[in-house]
């Protein structure tokens, strides 16, 4: 197998590529939410404070038994890229050099049968078990909990990333789940196929981490979640195995690939998946869309949604998101400042109306035929609702600065800046309510901690019945209180999106940031359902302590 990328340790993406900050992008951010005095760089690998590994020798020769030599790790740096993910406190506490604990030694199995035995040697011994594949979590799902047992051991599924097999004639993949994403779609890319999953760590996401958190791509409204993606899998568990066939459907009781599809590694490892493979697009035409403002954009969108018209791409930008990246558009490029004149034009053109408007993007992919029929019927459909096509520059820059945006993350923490994300989907009818109130609860909570910020928010992943709502916010950093500044707005927003009947999460999935808010959303029973099955799959309780099934919090 090929190696997966080398990625930052206390940030995003490859150590090789500098992080930047365009000079109009300070600009704009010392003018609304302000930046820190001086850059605030994180501290060298050397400086990050660990405790010792604590595990005997023994039981380090136990494991060498089982993954051989070279897969046990228990160096500095190994532990201090597995002590964490890539949420914003994981961030805050690496860059400062104290992450919340880190794993007393690293695994790295080659198979479902080495990752079995690790399982079963952990509930012997009494040691948590936490899977970490491609480590892009934002919601806390690699912390290195013990949970109360005597040590934490990652099985690390990166030497897991062999394809085991292709169904040409049923278009499914059979993969080891430790694969990243690029791998995959470069195999199958050579063979005319595709995935079709491209979430926006794409770079680094392993496919087994896709599916234990029941990730979405960018094309989710075409392609499906990874929950239509997984036909079968194999699950170690420290009790036995559970593999389910690649069956195309299945009246076999209740969906059991459901269950283990967005466990999140607290029932078991994935070992292997089998996905459902698409032929690769001949097109894709990714486009711009001007709405006079949210409201009107998101009426569209439910009537492209509820009209069998829709693209496999479909995002609005409400009036904050839309004045940023028009804002931060390059200024360099001529014809960039072409398409805003000319937006402007149409915009104010628009039933004389001299509001703020809404940027969308359609995606269309597929066979030529397809993706001009397809494109044909969802733009008469946009028209017909009051929205207005101003051509392909906007799809274009968006598809070509998507994967650079989590580098900035990087530079805006150096610069003091706090940014943030978070998600929830709801029903149509509930859901410009939702906007104004999960909007309004971040910019109160932030103002009431002093640093009052820009709040944006965009609709990714559209349903017949619904779509997701993506917030982005940023402000300045609170300097010795970022974490509790952080959890101010984080549990205002949760609490306005579970009050306004939002789902806790829409494809973050639910880690430690999320599990407080989780009966709410599937009730005490429907808790003591998952937990009976957690406790016969893993009765020790070892796999990934603390994490989504955890005891009730607020709300
Ligand atoms: C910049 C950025 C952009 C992102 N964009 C998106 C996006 O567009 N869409 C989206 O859905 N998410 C997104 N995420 C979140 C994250 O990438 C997803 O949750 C992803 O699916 C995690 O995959 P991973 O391989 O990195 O898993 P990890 O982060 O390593 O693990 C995630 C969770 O799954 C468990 N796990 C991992 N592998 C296994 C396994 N084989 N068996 C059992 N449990 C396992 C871990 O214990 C952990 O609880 C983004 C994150 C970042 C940092």
């Amino acid at each position: 197998m090929v190696d997966p990328p080398l990625m930052r340790w206390w940030g995003w993406g490859d150590p090789a590529r500098p992080p930047t900050l365009s000079p109009p992008t300070l600009r704009l951010l010392s003018q609304t939410v302000g930046i820190a005095a001086r850059p605030r760089p994180p501290v060298a690998l050397g400086r990050v404070q660990l405790a010792p590994p604590g595990l005997p020798e023994r039981v380090l020769q136990r494991l060498r038994e089982i993954v051989g030599r070279e897969g046990i790790r228990d160096d500095h740096a190994e532990r201090v890229a597995h002590a964490a993910g890539k949420s914003y406190p994981d961030l805050v506490r690496l860059r400062a050099g104290e992450p919340d604990g880190a794993p007393d030694v690293v695994v790295l199995p080659v198979d479902a049968d080495q990752v079995r035995a690790v399982l079963e040697l952990c509930a012997r011994l009494s040691l948590a078990v936490v899977p970490f594949g491609g480590g892009t979590s934002v919601v806390g799902g690699l912390a290195p909990l013990s949970g109360g047992h005597a040590g934490v051991v990652a099985v690390d599924m990166r030497r897991m990333g062999e394809i085991l097999g292709l169904d040409r004639e049923s278009l499914t993949v059979a993969v080891q789940a430790g694969i990243r994403a690029p791998a995959l779609e470069r195999y199958l890319a050579t063979r005319g196929l595709t995935l079709g999953h491209f979430p926006q760590s794409f770079e680094y996401v392993s496919l087994g981490g896709c599916a234990a958190t029941r990730s979405v791509g960018q094309a989710s409204t075409g392609y499906g979640g990874v929950e239509r993606m997984v036909l079968g899998l194999r699950v170690a568990t420290p009790v036995g195995e559970i593999e389910l066939p690649a069956l195309p459907a299945s009246a076999a009781g209740p969906g059991l690939r459901q269950l283990l599809v967005g466990s999140e590694g607290t029932l078991g490892v994935i070992c292997t998946l089998a996905l459902r493979v698409r032929a690769a697009p001949q097109e894709r035409v990714y486009e711009g869309v001007f709405f006079e403002d949210f409201a009107a954009g998101v009426g569209a969108f439910q009537a492209l949604a509820q009209s069998d018209a829709l693209p496999d791409l479909a995002r609005l930008s409400d009036e904050e998101e839309t004045r940023v990246t028009l804002a931060l558009a390059d200024p360099g490029r001529v014809s960039l400042e072409g398409f805003k004149r000319r937006l402007g034009r149409l915009y104010l053109g628009m039933r004389g109306h001299r509001g703020r408007g809404c940027l969308a993007i359609l995606g269309f992919e597929g066979g030529h035929e397809e993706v001009a029929v397809r494109r044909e019927r969802a733009l008469a459909s946009i028209r017909q609702n009051g929205g207005l096509a101003v051509g392909r520059m906007p799809g274009e820059a968006w598809l070509k600065t998507r994967f650079s945006a989590p580098y900035l993350r990087d530079e805006l923490l150096t610069q003091g800046v706090m940014v943030e994300t978070l998600e929830t989907a709801s029903q149509w009818s509930q859901l410009r309510r939702l906007h104004r109130e999960i909007g309004g609860a971040i910019a109160d909570s932030l103002s009431a901690c002093g640093t009052p910020g820009l709040v944006m928010c965009h609709i990714s992943h559209l349903y017949a019945t619904g779509a997701s709502l993506y917030f982005t916010f940023l402000a300045r950093q609170r300097e010795g209180d970022e974490i509790g500044q952080w959890r101010t707005v984080k549990e205002a927003a949760s609490q306005a999106i579970v009050n306004g009947g939002g789902t806790i999460t829409h494809h973050h999935a639910v880690g430690i940031d999320h599990a407080p808010w989780m009966e709410r959303e599937v009730g005490s029973t429907g808790m003591a359902a998952l937990r009976a099955l957690k406790l016969e799959l893993d009765p020790t309780g070892i796999m990934n302590p603390g994490k989504l099934l955890v005891l009730s919090g607020p709300g």
